[in-house]
């Protein structure tokens, strides 16, 4: 079946509009559906929307999100380019953490968002992303590293990176993701070579060719 990518999009943000799946919805000012490109080869997941998310209706609008937009230049990237998400689509009050319940409430929107998408690649911004995709990991140890992940019947590459607010807060940890991100850059740059000399769309193929990218596992 086709399926017309902007207007399923525009069914789950109607969705996400509609959510009493969870209390959040109840404080939250606007609801932040996710935003972007619906053929990006690279998809941005963060963690839930903060002050300036949930008074735009827009993802990573802040200062996260100017980070976020340079730190994309790094890998080559413009944010018309990407689609950029979150874990939670209301904002969680005095910015506390994501909830288990409230991630869980949330999960439908992310999920068909990316089986809509279907980007090469899944960005995941801090823990709670990156714990949907590579439990039990910790970001100081992944961060940077590219992975195969099965996911909903797909293989997507899960590429962790510390969520930009960290890199807010600390230097030492800005100056590592501008790093993961120049090599996201590159590592995209292969892909779409590699995709072009093979006329492939194997993912696993393309990787398995670049024998340099050693942390490329099977989990
Ligand atoms: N932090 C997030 O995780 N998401 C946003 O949209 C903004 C800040």
């Amino acid at each position: 079946m086709v399926v017309d990518k902007q207007e399923a999009l525009s069914r789950v943000a109607q969705m996400v509009a509609d959510c009493r799946r969870c209390p959040l919805y109840k404080t939250a000012n606007k609801p932040v559906p996710g935003q972007g490109n619906s053929e990006a080869q690279v998809f941005f997941i963060g963690e839930a929307p903060g002050f300036n998310e949930d008074q735009q209706g827009i993802p990573f609008c802040g200062r996260a999100g100017k980070l976020l937009e340079e730190f994309l230049g790094l890998a080559g990237l413009t944010r018309a380019e990407v689609f950029i998400a979150n874990m939670l689509r209301h904002r969680p009050p005095d910015n506390r953490d994501p909830s288990e319940a409230e991630i869980a409430a949330c999960r439908p929107f992310l999920d068909r968002q990316i089986e809509v998408v279907e980007p090469r690649i899944i960005v995941t911004l801090g823990r709670f992303s990156l714990e949907k995709f590579l439990p039990d990991s910790l970001i100081s140890q992944v961060h940077g590293q590219p992975r195969f992940v099965d996911f909903a019947g797909k293989e997507y590459i899960v590429f962790p990176m510390y969520h930009p607010a960290a890199s807010l807060r600390n230097g030492k940890i800005k100056a590592l993701e501008e790093k993961d991100f120049i090599k996201l850059g590159q590592f995209l740059a292969k892909l779409n070579q590699a995709q072009e000399e093979t006329g492939s769309g194997s993912l696993r193929q393309i990787s398995d060719q670049d024998k340099t990218e050693k942390q490329m596992k099977l989990i």
